[in-house]
């Protein structure tokens, strides 16, 4: 069980549609993919995904210099080999390029730590349950017209979704945000739920105001109104308004989840696996929002985050965003609203070795 070699790489993945978020074209999920090997044969795979280029072979690179001081460590010992390459990369930190950089090989850790034991990392984690409710929020950009947005939230519906989340934030008026809710209701028919998410794009005051709005027009959740450094304004949003208030994922550190737990600003805890650096601090967070009696969902890397909300009694639902499907032989199956957990050893996902190779940038 102890790690003898790691690899990383970076690929770049074509999408199938290109769209436009956060006003730049996606054209391309791009990859941070490190590979774990031990002394036993076994090989564990993790990896963060975005959407976007910047800075994608600086993350690559880091990845590979700190995974050098993980050989000669067990994979049996997570925690320790995430405090090592932390205190490592300290002076950088905490948070930002060095917890990205963190991620895949934390993750790829644990994949080796489940194979290692015979056991899916669900189990490993805590075995809370195997599945976990799941919204379907792929194809639901802020650039569709109400119809497009309509057609591809029905779509999630006859793939098993009941649980569609759509952007907003574009709009000029916030009837007119409501009017994309309204035209997505009428697709999917009263039973599902619909979250909306305004990437951090409004003003207080405006969210405010949008905020009612869209509570009236039946969402199931507002995530992201205001910018997440306001946590002040988040905790006044969840004090004015009825519907729940998400946010968290644009935070890196346990200390940023505290103060806005504290700060009694959020009804869901949002984390990005990426962004937090890994599986280890994820259960540290997931554990902190418990104590405050708030559940937990993941951003995007459904695959991997059905493992970790399975694991805990605060995990809540799972985005499913399928960004890797183009470097896996599958993806987990969603059966009645809810995305099963694989129940092969650590992951339970195989790389498609072709895939890797032909999308491999560096
Ligand atoms: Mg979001």
């Amino acid at each position: 069980m102890k790690i003898t070699g790691v690899a990383v790489n970076v690929l770049r993945v074509p999408v199938d549609k290109p769209y436009s978020a956060g006003g730049r074209t996606v054209d391309a999920n791009w990859h941070v993919l490190a590979r774990v090997t031990t002394s036993d044969g076994v090989e564990g795979i993790g990896y963060v995904v975005y959407p976007r280029p910047d800075l994608m072979t600086a993350i690559g690179q880091a990845s590979r210099e700190l995974g050098e001081h993980l050989v000669g460590m067990s994979v049996l010992e997570p925690e320790a080999a995430w405090e090592r390459l932390a205190r490592i990369g300290d002076w950088v930190g905490p948070g930002g390029l060095l917890h990205v950089a963190l991620a895949p090989l934390d993750i790829a850790v644990w994949d080796a730590h489940g194979k290692t034991l015979g056991q899916p990392l669900y189990r490993l984690l805590g075995g809370y349950r195997d599945r976990v409710p799941a919204y379907g929020s792929d194809g639901l950009w802020v650039s569709l017209s109400p119809t497009e947005l309509a057609a591809n939230a029905k779509q999630h519906v006859a793939d098993g979704f009941t649980a569609v989340k759509l952007r907003i934030g574009k709009e000029s008026t916030a009837e007119a945000e409501a009017r994309r809710v309204l035209a997505v209701r009428e697709a999917v028919g009263p039973q599902v739920k619909i979250m909306v998410d305004a990437v951090e794009s409004w003003s207080l005051a405006y969210a405010r105001r949008a905020g009612r709005v869209l509570q009236d027009a039946g969402i199931a959740w507002l995530e992201d109104p205001v910018h997440h450094h306001d946590v002040a304004g988040l905790a006044s949003l969840r004090r004015r308004l009825d519907v729940p208030i998400a946010a968290g994922e644009h935070l890196y550190h346990l200390d940023g989840f505290r103060t806005l737990l504290e700060a009694r600003a959020v009804d869901v805890v949002i984390l990005d696996l990426a962004r937090v650096g890994g599986v280890t601090p994820w259960r540290r967070i997931a554990g902190l929002a418990h104590a405050h009696g708030i559940p937990v969902c993941g951003h995007v890397v459904p695959e991997v985050q059905v493992h970790l909300l399975a694991a805990v009694a605060s995990g809540y639902m799972v985005e499913y965003v399928p960004r890797s499907a183009g470097i896996l032989t599958s993806m987990p199956r969603c059966e009645r609203g809810e995305l099963v957990a694989p129940s092969s050893p650590g992951l339970g996902l195989e790389l498609d070795a072709d895939a890797v190779r032909r999308h491999q940038v560096a």
